[in-house]
């Protein structure tokens, strides 16, 4: 369960921009999660749950946006959505994709109060 870990790094960015910003009362984080990336939604918000009373935010929501697995194919030119194990083109079924999406693990917003 590497989530604990992402989550702790979470909050050390958090840290870092709530000092920057002189701000104490964090309301919520907003990450963004690609689909082809390892990482489960679910243990992050419990990785989360089980994080928060450490820190100094322990009312703050976490929210996961799941982002969708999105790929460019450079036989046919298809450009959406693809499998995430295994993508292939739906058109022409070339595994020759670009991922244009799908991969990442971001820290999209942070809310403070
Ligand atoms: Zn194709």
């Amino acid at each position: 369960m590497h989530e604990l870990g992402l989550v702790c790094q979470v909050v050390k960015t958090v840290d870092e921009v709530m000092a920057e910003n002189n701000l104490t009362e964090l309301d919520e984080i907003v990450l963004q999660v690609g689909e082809m990336s390892d990482v489960v939604p679910k243990f992050l918000e419990e990785a989360w749950q089980a994080t928060a009373p450490t820190t100094e935010y322990p009312d703050a929501k976490m929210t996961v946006e799941v982002m969708p697995a999105l790929a460019k194919c450079l036989d046919c030119g298809y450009e959406g959505h693809v499998k995430t194990f295994v993508p292939d083109c739906p058109i022409c079924s070339s595994g020759n994709l670009k991922i244009v999406s799908g991969k990442q693990f971001d820290i999209k917003e942070i809310v403070a109060k």
